[in-house]
């Protein structure tokens, strides 16, 4: 069973499930992960500039709608 890493201290590494593991029991991939605690969760790029940070996967494929102004342009003329 692979786990997700949640804490990896010198080599010992401790899953999102609460499990303590090894890098050889243990991956940051979601996809190479198999353990059915630690599948559901996914390592991201923490949009305030903070690094990475563990969320749910529902969470990713929710994101918070977007408030970006789209300008028209008038077509140019050929
Ligand atoms: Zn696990």
């Amino acid at each position: 069973v692979i786990h997700l890493v949640k804490l990896n201290q010198n080599g010992k590494i401790t899953a999102k499930c609460g499990v303590i593991t090894d890098t050889a029991g243990s991956s940051v991939w979601w996809s190479k992960v198999t353990c059915p605690t630690c599948t559901p969760y996914i390592w991201v790029d923490d949009l305030r500039g903070f690094g990475k940070m563990m969320v749910h996967r529902d969470e990713v494929k929710s994101p918070p709608p977007r408030t970006k102004v789209m300008r028209r342009r008038s077509k140019p003329s050929a």
